[in-house]
């Protein structure tokens, strides 16, 4: 019975997160098709109309931004939990990611130990590409992007650290609450994903940060002492 409520709360979890997709995406789309409306009567002065133009295409990148926050590595396959390897995991995220930090002059470095934990492998991915883009996006003019991860037995400790523009201690504790942002073009959504998918994995996080110094995120995650799947399975699925 244990197992089937928590397989139950696991279902609940995707369902939500498939209704808060539509919901964020609704708003934007809504928009864009009240402006095209408005286009197609084809009596607008040329200004209004580049304007409306204007304002539909930022609604539709806001609506791409919304769906990189949430569906990155979305298959249409059904969520599965699984044990999976946090270093196999961290280095597809980090291949991912370190060309746009060097575009940002962002100098990439890790040091992954081996670690097993329960989750699922496309839902770690989505939280830590959001977490990592969130620090690149924290250094405009170029810095260090360290990942760590080290095994402690029960846990798997992430850090990740950056030299960046650093946080208050309001937007720390404002931290993965929907909507919150300080970016012109943010959709306040990046974090309330990553801090859902480590809850969900039983998981915790702290932030340590210094405005115009820097932040360091720590995620520790209970380890499990299954094996992962074999570079076969994984393929596989
Ligand atoms: P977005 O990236 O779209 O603004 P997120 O939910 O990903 O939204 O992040 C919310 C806010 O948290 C950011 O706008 C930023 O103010 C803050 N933040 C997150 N990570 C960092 C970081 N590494 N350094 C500085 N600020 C950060
Ligand atoms: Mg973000």
């Amino acid at each position: 019975a244990r197992a089937e409520l928590m397989k139950m709360e696991k279902m609940q979890i995707v369902s939500q997160m498939a209704a808060s997709i539509s919901h964020e995406i609704r708003n934007p789309l809504t928009v864009v098709k009240g402006f095209i409306q408005l286009l197609q009567t084809g009596r607008l002065p040329r200004e209004t109309e580049e304007r409306y133009i204007r304002i539909a295409l930022e609604e539709l990148e806001r609506a791409e931004a919304i769906i990189r926050d949430y569906l990155t590595f979305a298959k249409p396959a059904p969520k599965e939990t699984e044990p999976i390897d946090v270093a196999t995991q961290l280095q597809k995220v980090l291949q991912m990611i370190t060309p746009m930090a060097h575009m940002h002059s962002i100098h990439v470095s890790s040091s992954l130990e081996h670690g097993v934990v329960i989750g699922n492998a496309q839902y770690f991915q989505q939280c830590f590409l959001n977490l990592l883009k969130n620090s690149i996006e924290a250094m405009p003019n170029g810095g260090t992007l360290h990942v760590a991860a080290e095994n402690r037995g029960t846990s798997v400790v992430i850090t990740i650290s950056d030299n960046g523009v650093g946080m208050t201690k309001e937007q720390v504790r404002r931290f993965g609450e929907p909507y919150f942002s300080t970016k012109e073009k943010g959709t306040g959504l990046g974090a309330m994903v990553a801090v859902k998918i480590i809850e969900q994995m039983g998981g915790t996080w702290t932030i340590e940060s210094t405005v115009q110094k820097g932040t360091t995120l720590t995620i520790t995650l209970p380890a499990s002492r299954v094996r992962p799947p074999t570079a076969e399975q994984s393929a596989a699925g």
